[in-house]
């Protein structure tokens, strides 16, 4: 009998399991999370917490978190399952996003921000939707409020509120319910945080109180 040996892949150095990093490599991934802003994740680079543009214009976002910035393995494993449908790497992130989720935001649900059907079309998946079952196998309670605009809707519009793009893109799904004050957004990657606080505004104007944002990547 053969006995499986498993690799980290980013050192190639001995791990505990299929496609894990070992502990060396995923301290290094994950220690960057001290330093950032509560409300947007970004590296607060030794300003206060909340960040200088949090200060000057408070996001509808309640808080934030990531479970890494936007480079090295991280990048190019979310980009590989974002672009390329390689779910290899998913498993660890939902373990990791179960863990901020259960750190941070025990007990409240989450919502998986739905994806552009172009993203579907190129890789065959729904990389948020695959997280947040890895989340919801870990015990967070995932719940489908939001879905996107179909063309159908943004066709009668008006085109000054065709401009005003980001507010058109999601609503609260017909049968849904807002039942909880709190909800967790879940998302793969955030860069200006517009989505994540479109979809907040949405949810707050539907009954919601506080909407906290869980991403991979902090942009
Ligand atoms: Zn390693
Ligand atoms: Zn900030």
């Amino acid at each position: 009998m053969i006995s499986m040996i498993y690799l980290c892949p980013v050192c190639s150095r001995p791990s505990t399991g299929y496609m894990r990093p070992c502990a060396t490599c995923g301290d290094e991934i994950l220690n960057h999370s001290d330093t950032t802003c509560s409300l947007c994740a970004i590296d607060l680079a030794g300003c206060d917490d909340p960040c200088p543009a949090c200060r000057m214009d408070a996001p509808q976002i309640d808080g934030m978190n990531a479970v890494g910035p936007w480079t090295g393995p991280l990048r190019e494993w979310l980009s590989a399952l974002k672009y390329g449908g390689d779910t290899r790497m998913a498993e660890w992130l939902s373990e990791k996003l179960a863990e901020k989720w259960k750190t941070d935001w025990a007990g409240i649900h989450l919502i998986p921000v739905p994806p552009r059907p172009a993203r579907i079309f190129r890789s065959g998946i729904d990389p948020v939707w695959l997280l947040a079952l890895g989340m919801r196998r870990r015990g967070t309670p995932v719940v489908r409020l939001l879905r996107r605009k179909g063309k159908r809707t943004q066709k009668n519009l008006s085109r000054l509120d065709r401009l005003d793009e980001g507010a058109l893109k999601y609503e609260i799904r017909r049968s849904a319910r807002i039942t909880q004050k709190e909800y967790v957004l879940l998302d793969d990657v955030s860069t200006t945080g517009t989505t994540l606080n479109v979809c907040a505004r949405i949810l707050k104007s539907a009954g919601a109180e506080r909407v906290y944002g869980l991403v991979v990547c902090k942009d």
